[in-house]
């Protein structure tokens, strides 16, 4: 091994940064060259490299987003795309690659890997939706901006009797909805994970209401439907008109919590330290704080459950 290459692929999440510098510096400490490859497969394919120096990762651990850009690159979902990948790495001596992203950048690793190509992956997404790690880099930096913008609306939402819907990200996944429905006492979190019963949240409100409650909070993530389409759903069962907030990428932004740059820092070294002990087509991860390595379709061929006593302490402290 003497010149790996580094990407990050994908949605953006706070932390890669982080990992960048991690994969740099501990590769450099162990005497090997870095390339870094900007917009992730896209960049691969255009030949899109910059040489990453100690001094060219200064200054970004804390920065929010990734230094290397990233992209979603369609051409890379074929054959061919992925050959021409193959063939930029070995045309530029890149002997190992770590590809920082979510699931679908670990499935386009594991096609590079499947082609000869030494790859390890590191987990960096909002969603937390990959087996193989118990969080993802990104996901508790994106709970935190959810809660400090949720926090905002709650104070105005009980000025005014109001009903709020949150729309946050999560297409398939409801970690982050649930997490963050939790942590800002919402009275419903809806998940794509479980069917959405419009009459039972209709009859909790009625109750609240003639209990004294006067405002309501839900939870919504984007993959269950949209806020304004709830919203219409909502108006034919209650008294309220909600008001509906999309959160929407602000919740990709922002510095990295101490919890994801700490992670991202770890990931990141141990991804280069896996592929100095010779370890081809794995992924890093972190489980019950140990740090992990595991094949790469880990991520996607396992199931990372939700954890069902949240959900029940969503019902349980919204009475
Ligand atoms: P996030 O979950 O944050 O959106 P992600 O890595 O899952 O991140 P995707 O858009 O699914 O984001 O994938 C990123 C890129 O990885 C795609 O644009 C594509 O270039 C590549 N990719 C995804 N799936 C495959 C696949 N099956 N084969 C080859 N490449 C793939």
């Amino acid at each position: 091994l003497r010149r790996i290459g580094v990407l990050t692929s994908g949605g953006d999440a706070p932390g890669m940064n982080a990992s960048i510098r991690a994969v740099t510096r501990t590769a450099l400490y162990h005497g090997l060259q870095v390339v870094g490859i900007r917009r992730g497969y896209e960049g691969l394919l255009e030949g899109d490299f910059v040489p990453l120096t100690r001094s060219s990762v200064g200054g970004i651990l804390l920065h929010g987003g990734t230094m290397l850009r990233t992209a979603r690159c369609p051409a890379f979902m074929r054959p061919e795309g992925i050959n021409a990948g193959v063939s930029k790495l070995r045309e530029n001596d890149i002997d190992a690659l770590v590809v920082i992203g979510g699931d679908g950048s670990f499935r386009g690793a594991k096609e590079l890997h499947d082609r000869g190509i030494h790859v390890v992956g590191v987990p960096g997404t909002i969603d937390n939706d990959m087996a193989g790690t118990d969080c993802t880099i990104g996901f508790d930096t994106a709970c935190n901006t959810a809660l400090e913008c949720i926090s905002k609306l709650r104070d105005t939402a009980s000025s005014h009797d109001r009903m709020f819907i949150v729309e946050v990200m999560g297409r398939h996944a409801g970690f982050l909805a649930l997490e963050t429905g939790v942590a800002c006492g919402a009275e419903f979190v809806l998940i794509p994970e479980l069917p959405v019963d419009l009459e039972a949240i209709a009859n909790k409100i009625h109750y609240a209401k003639q209990r004294g409650k006067t405002h309501s909070l839900i939870v919504l993530a984007e993959g269950v439907m949209s806020a304004s389409e709830l919203a219409e759903k909502l108006k034919g069962h209650c008294d309220y008109d909600p008001r509906i907030v999309v959160l929407g990428h602000l919740q990709r932004g922002g510095a990295p919590s101490c919890f994801d740059t700490v992670l991202a820092s770890r990931l990141g070294a141990a991804a280069v330290e896996a592929l100095i002990d010779g370890k081809r087509g794995m992924m890093v991860g972190r489980t019950k704080d140990e740090i992990v390595t595991v094949p790469l379709e880990t991520a996607w061929t396992q199931h990372h459950p939700l954890d069902s006593d949240m959900l029940r302490l969503v019902e349980t402290l919204s009475i």
